[in-house]
């Protein structure tokens, strides 16, 4: 099992007599005080498979945010639409800030009045492989519950941003 699935399982379910400095680390921070419940942002790599995640966040416009553990951050983009589970659509994944490896646990409500105030829940998690990282085309396999298998994401230069991408999954060679 995976830090991130464990960091889930833990927080969400009061699972806490597992002694994992991690787990209680992120349990912590998923009950991080101030005006957000979103975690502070501490850096902490898994050590195993780069973490995939994907939360429906239900701002004032619906969206999903998919993030990529990748450097030490959480690569993050934003897609207005639900994202692919099948070869042949083709979704626009807007880049976002990267996040901190602690959000990925992240479920909640961030407050009215707030950046990106709304429901936050996971829709989607896992872990995955790059198989090709470039300036501006990434192919990865997902294994996540919901996405599987080879995905790609290729900036785009739609509306003269270099913030656009496309995300979609790639026919398998079977
Ligand atoms: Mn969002």
């Amino acid at each position: 099992m995976n830090l991130n699935r464990r960091m889930n399982n833990g927080c969400k379910k009061g699972n806490r007599k597992k002694k994992n400095i991690s787990l209680i680390r992120a349990c912590r921070n998923y009950r991080a005080i101030g005006k957000s419940p979103e975690p502070k942002g501490k850096t902490e790599t898994t050590g195993n498979m780069p973490i995939y995640i994907i939360q429906k966040h239900a701002a004032r416009r619906l969206h999903y945010d998919l993030r990529l553990e990748m450097g030490g951050v959480l690569k993050s983009w934003a897609i207005p639409k639900e994202p692919p589970t099948v070869p042949g659509i083709k979704r626009l994944a807007v880049q976002v800030e990267d996040h901190s490896i602690d959000y990925a646990s992240f479920e909640g409500v961030i407050p009215e009045g707030l950046y990106g105030a709304g429901t936050v829940e996971i829709w989607d998690s896992g872990n995955f492989q790059p198989i090709e990282v470039e300036e501006n085309k990434i192919v990865l396999s997902i294994n996540g519950k919901r996405l599987k298998g080879k995905f790609c994401l290729i900036r785009t230069k739609f509306q003269e941003s270099d913030k656009n991408w496309l995300f979609f999954k790639l026919k398998s060679k079977r």
